[in-house]
């Protein structure tokens, strides 16, 4: 069985909706909201066999009307709506605290006092508790439904959490978890891992060096100049500034067997054989 989930952020931002800011007009009450709705969503796509529609304006520009919000939700058919608040009050009050219609089902009870805790868990803010309140989008709404306050704008420490986009994650996303368990939702499997072989080819992509070596010694660049002439190694040859003799020698993949042969044969010479970061290799190329 599908579970279709309503959601709504309380109201609009940009000072649609009158009020509904922080005391210092730092926060429009939507910001936070909407954050909060975003993770919450994002997080129950994560899970089979549930649906959402979210019922409020996501750009915030327009205070969808209440009993708007309701009759979208009605009519879709949900199961349960969850609307996401921001709180007010005296400037000591702090915490989380979740509402539900005083005449609501054991059932909505339950299901909403599970969300409530798993946001108490992830957030750590003081536990309000779960209440019941005649609020019109849990009245009017047919289906179980609860109403999140997860913080208060008017406190200061809580308003510093409820402007970053962390605290309105581990609302929105612990909420949703309160869903999956209170329905038994099962994880959707994610993608499969990468083939072990694919794996070794992406990695071994990035490593693709080159080998410098070079210097004075005339015997030595010799015998390097000679194994590089005769292997199947790309290599080029460039004057360093100070006049000695430099091999660029490669691209190599580092991973496969002929960059240990090469590496292995010119470390037999007396030459200061290394492997080039990316920006030295460049440098030299351009020469
Ligand atoms: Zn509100």
């Amino acid at each position: 069985m599908t579970i279709k989930v309503s959601v709504d952020a309380g109201h609009a931002g940009f000072g649609v909706t009158p009020g509904k800011r922080a005391l210092d007009g730092s926060m429009y009450e939507w910001e936070f909201n909407d954050g909060c709705v975003r993770h919450f969503m994002d997080e129950l796509s994560k899970y089979e066999a549930v649906e959402q529609l979210r019922v409020d304006d996501p750009t915030g520009k327009r205070d969808v009307p209440l009993s708007e919000r309701a009759q979208k939700a009605n009519a879709w058919g949900a199961n349960l709506h969850v609307s996401f608040h921001g709180n007010a009050g005296p400037t000591t009050a702090s915490g989380v605290e979740t509402f539900v219609y005083p005449s609501t089902t054991a059932h909505n009870r339950q299901v909403a006092l599970c969300i409530h805790n798993h946001i108490i868990n992830a957030t750590g803010r003081k536990n309000r508790g779960l209440k019941t309140a005649d609020f019109q989008i849990l009245r009017t709404t047919k289906m179980e439904s609860l109403l999140i306050e997860g913080g208060f704008m008017t406190n200061a420490e809580e308003l510093a959490l409820m402007k970053t986009d962390a605290y309105r994650s581990k609302v929105g996303r612990a909420a949703a978890a309160g869903i999956a368990e209170s329905y038994g939702l099962k994880r959707k499997v994610e993608p499969k891992p990468v083939a072990p072989v694919q794996a070794a080819q992406t990695q071994a992509a990035p490593t693709i060096r080159y080998m410098y070596t070079g210097g004075y010694a005339y015997d030595s660049l010799q015998k390097v100049h000679t194994f590089l002439f005769k292997g199947a190694h790309g290599y080029d040859v460039k004057r360093g500034p100070d006049g000695s003799i430099i091999f660029l020698i490669g691209p190599f993949d580092t991973s496969a067997q002929n960059f240990r042969d090469c590496m292995a044969e010119l470390s037999k010479f007396d030459s200061n054989i290394r492997l080039l970061t990316r920006e030295e290799a460049a440098k030299w190329r351009d020469k």
